[in-house]
């Protein structure tokens, strides 16, 4: 098998791409001026096997890893094309961030409501949303192999201190976990953790692995796009078996490992590299799961997600999550209804073997939890028989409301939780619960910053 030495671009070096010629004179501009605000990462496997340069316009990897100008409103493009134009250095910049803050830089409350407190004090860089699962953004991982703007992660990618969340204290991943038995799932995320090498990967895990007994953790996860955007990572690249063996000594902890990868396209799917890694990292004792949003221009067509489950079910790959994008970044470029994401996934469904059927969607991560598109019921309102859109939580903030089925009035073009009545009254089920959880979330984080200040207090009257 060939090797690749990796190699990627984005807006500083792009010119240095080879296949930069196919791009027109136009479209090279608008790249360069988009990617002020969404910047792109590309690296050279992408670039030779995966995007098809003669149709780059409607090839689905070009539109996810290049910004294009409808991924802006026209109000923001307006305004961004005329300070590119024509404003002062300092005026661009303002324009840039303005825009940043108006694409929802942190949905679902990840900044204040999921921080983790540990002794009052906010561990920054660690995420616990649900009972049974913490996130890690571990410090070196805070980047990845794309800065797709869909992603809610794509505030991690665009340099500015406040929008990142990232844990640069390994150890206090292991206190936090010694103090929450009720934790049994790890996911690390980023950016992408596979972006680390095997050296920095064992460096942030290992004091968690060598004292794992003192913790309740069952499962490591590791969200990656690497597996499809350089499966070379995991076969020919000069860590390949170091990482393998890692993930051989997570194992031989008796825990589980499974790889959470992000697969968008069949396409990702079909180099004889990609069936390569998958093989090495099964052969390692690890599971891989898939997970993917569902987005209009790249994938919003049931035959390629039947197509993707199928193969990933010959790989060993176990279909997972068909996720609607977040209400960040560019989604109203990629975005699709509720209602169309839950007839495309219906129709795949249908398309697939029992066995495929592991895969579940469409859902939403929301404030409240994880909610499933159930699909669309009649039932009787007001005398009539009328058509409601059901729905359950997958994870809710309170593990109580989970797999209870409730309902929405039907709102063809809905595109996320909030934009849904209630089918019967006026609250959904978990509304006023969510406000307690809420509530008392944001009094301990106000005793957590009250204690930080505190401490700085102290600081200077001892300095
Ligand atoms: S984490 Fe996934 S969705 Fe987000 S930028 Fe990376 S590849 Fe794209």
């Amino acid at each position: 098998m060939s090797s690749y030495s990796y190699k990627s671009y984005n807006r500083n070096n792009i010119r240095e791409l080879p296949q930069v010629k196919y791009l027109s004179k136009e479209k090279y501009k608008e790249i360069e001026m988009l990617s002020l605000v969404f910047p792109f990462k590309i690296n050279n496997y992408l670039a030779d096997e995966l995007i098809n340069w003669e149709n780059y316009e409607t090839d689905p990897i070009f539109n996810l890893v290049f910004p294009n100008k409808n991924m802006l409103n026209n109000s923001l493009y307006d305004k961004l094309n005329y300070d590119f134009n024509n404003a002062s250095e300092q005026t661009l910049k303002n324009t840039i961030l303005d825009i940043w803050y108006k694409l929802n830089p942190h949905p679902a409350g990840q900044l204040d409501l999921n921080v983790a407190l540990l002794n009052k004090r906010q561990i920054h860089g660690l995420q616990h949303k649900y009972n049974e699962t913490v996130l890690a953004f571990p410090s070196a991982g805070q980047t990845c192999h794309a800065y797709c703007s869909f992603c809610f992660r794509w505030p991690q990618f665009i340099g500015v201190q406040d929008f990142k969340i990232n844990l640069r204290q390994s150890n206090s991943l292991l206190k936090y976990l010694q103090h929450h038995p009720e934790v049994t799932d790890l996911l690390i995320t980023g950016g992408d953790p596979m972006v680390m090498n095997s050296k920095s990967l064992e460096n942030y895990l290992s004091e968690l692995i060598e004292n794992i007994e003192t913790t309740n953790i069952q499962t490591i996860r590791i969200g990656t796009k690497s597996l499809s955007y350089f499966p070379y990572k995991y076969t020919t690249d000069k860590d390949a078996k170091a990482i393998l063996n890692y993930f051989e000594k997570i194992i031989s902890k008796g825990l589980n490992l499974s790889i959470m990868a992000h697969i968008n396209s069949p396409n990702e799917q079909k180099t004889p590299v990609f069936a390569e890694a998958v093989r090495l990292i099964r052969s390692t004792g690890a599971q891989i799961r898939s997970q993917a949003p569902i987005l209009k221009h790249i994938n919003d067509s049931a035959e390629d997600w039947a197509e993707m489950w199928r193969q990933q079910v010959n790989l060993n790959i176990i279909p997972y999550y068909m996720f609607i994008p977040r209400d960040t970044g560019a989604k109203e470029y990629f975005e699709i209804s509720l209602i169309e994401a839950w007839k495309i996934f219906s129709n795949a469904f249908r398309q697939v073997s029992g066995i495929c059927k592991t895969a579940r969607g469409p859902i939403m991560s929301a404030l409240p939890g994880k909610i499933q598109v159930l699909g669309v019921s009649q039932l009787e309102k007001d005398g009539e028989m009328k058509d409601a859109l059901a729905l359950r939580f997958i994870q809710g903030r309170n593990p109580e409301w989970n797999n209870i089925p409730f309902y929405a009035e039907l709102n063809e073009n809905a595109n996320w939780l909030t934009e849904l009545k209630p089918f019967y009254g006026d609250k959904f089920f978990y509304e006023d619960n969510l406000m307690q959880i809420i509530g008392k979330k944001k009094h301990l984080l106000k005793q957590a910053n009250e204690s930080i200040e505190e401490i700085s207090d102290h600081l200077e009257d001892t300095v």
